[in-house]
């Protein structure tokens, strides 16, 4: 089985490799928008592909030699970029790839390991030659099965970094018995799972609220184009970088903490763009609940539910377990003892009253119960055999759904892991 994991390092420049680096940076971007106004403008007509981009470079650098400044393998990157925007888009997983902003995060690829060296004292690129870095994390010794496929370096916030990424050839883990949960990812409660735990994310603190409030009162009292306002500018991505790190890592620490208590996890594959779709509205069809939904879209973006999803997926597919994804229609309407389906039956964000049988419950949990039946059937866990889950049903299956939000079954499991809280 092939995995790809990344290694993210800083890296610190000299001010002599901080200016090419950042030059690098631009003309991938220039040559990316180039490349996407070319494939706007004649793509559909002529079917422009990524190779016809790639070949047409020559010509591109003869015209503006300055391009060539760059080292070519990255300009192929940035067009190969924009070939896997456009897959992304066509396949329906993603926005029509847009314009890279000049304020935007700058990168540029490596893709030949004979090209680069990453070892503990530095980082060898064409070009740039060596780069300080701090390798905190050890790298997977390289032999026949594990091998460095590209180093991407980008800029990030006032710092850079440098992604390395590895393949290993390693055989597939075994099947992984035990528990299967259904995991939703809320407002009220931003990690809910089906058996009761809930798990606390890292919002915004009031602190950084303050300092990002400032920071943007600020900006809006610098002149345009000064480098005053580039610094502000600067300082509060560095800010945004800080919260998006510490997100992250409380992505992990969740799917290593559900990849050791559960060995099947089910989530709702949401449409993020619905959900988070500008609340101003329109012109011609002003917003409703303009306030109420700005503050949806703050406290989701918070937790950034397809960040969670991807690595508590990768987590728990790692370790041997079994990763679904559920249709998330009615999840959070369809109540999970009856199975009555009506918008009524959620009273509030954080309150589910059916209206059929009138079980209360917290919707975010109610929603977790849902997942996990979609995905699971009845079944509470995978057995040793290494069978199709639904082999271990309970007799009863009402029974079951009845004792599941009340369910300290799983307190001894859940109390080894700070990540995981018990409900009380
Ligand atoms: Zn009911």
């Amino acid at each position: 089985m092939l995995s790809h994991n990344s290694y993210r390092y800083r890296i610190y420049p000299d001010a002599s490799q901080a200016v090419p680096m950042r030059r690098t940076a631009g003309m991938c971007r220039l040559v990316y928008n180039l490349c996407l106004e070319q494939r706007q403008t004649w793509g559909q007509r002529h079917k422009i592909t990524a190779v016809d981009q790639i070949n047409a470079l020559p010509e591109l650098k003869a015209a503006f030699p300055w391009i060539a400044e760059a080292p070519s393998h990255c300009l192929q990157q940035a067009i190969r970029n924009l070939d896997v925007a456009f897959k992304n888009f066509f396949a329906g997983r993603a926005g029509y790839p847009t314009f890279q902003k000049r304020s935007s995060r700058g990168s540029f690829r490596f893709p030949d390991a004979k090209q680069f060296s990453a070892a503990f004292d530095g980082l060898t690129l064409p070009k740039f030659g060596r780069v300080r870095w701090v390798m905190h994390r050890r790298l997977p010794k390289q032999s026949s099965n594990t091998k460095i496929k590209s180093i991407t370096v980008s800029s990030e916030g006032a710092g850079w970094f440098a992604n390395v990424l590895v393949q290993q050839d390693k055989p597939a883990p075994p099947a992984k018995a035990g528990l299967v949960v259904g995991i939703d990812i809320g407002i009220t409660i931003p990690v809910a799972l089906s058996d009761g735990a809930t798990v606390k994310m890292p919002r915004a603190t009031p602190r950084h609220t303050r300092r990002l409030k400032q920071l943007n009162q600020a900006l809006a009292r610098k002149r345009r184009g000064s480098r005053n306002r580039e610094r502000t500018k600067q300082r509060i991505a560095a800010c945004q970088a800080h919260l998006g790190r510490r997100r992250l890592n409380a992505a992990h620490e969740i799917g290593h903490a559900l990849a050791r208590d559960y060995a099947g996890v089910a989530m709702e594959a949401l449409k993020l763009q619905n959900m988070t779709r500008s609340a101003a509205g329109r012109l011609a069809e002003p917003g409703i609940n303009v306030r109420a939904k700005a503050g949806l879209n703050r406290s989701l973006q918070d937790v950034a539910p397809g960040q969670i999803r991807l690595i508590i997926r990768q987590h728990i597919e790692a370790a041997g377990g079994l990763f679904e994804l559920v249709d998330p229609r009615n999840t959070s309407r369809r109540c999970s003892a009856c199975d009555h389906v009506a918008a009524e039956n959620r009273k509030s964000q954080a309150d589910f009253g059916c209206v059929s049988c009138g079980m209360q419950i917290n919707a975010d949990l109610n929603a977790a119960i849902n997942i996990r039946r979609l995905a699971f059937g009845n079944a509470t866990a995978i057995p040793p055999t290494g069978g199709l889950p639904g082999m271990a049903c309970e007799s009863s299956s009402i029974r079951s759904r009845k004792q599941e939000p009340r369910s300290a079954r799983h307190a001894p499991l859940l109390k080894r892991s700070p990540v995981l809280q018990g409900r009380e």
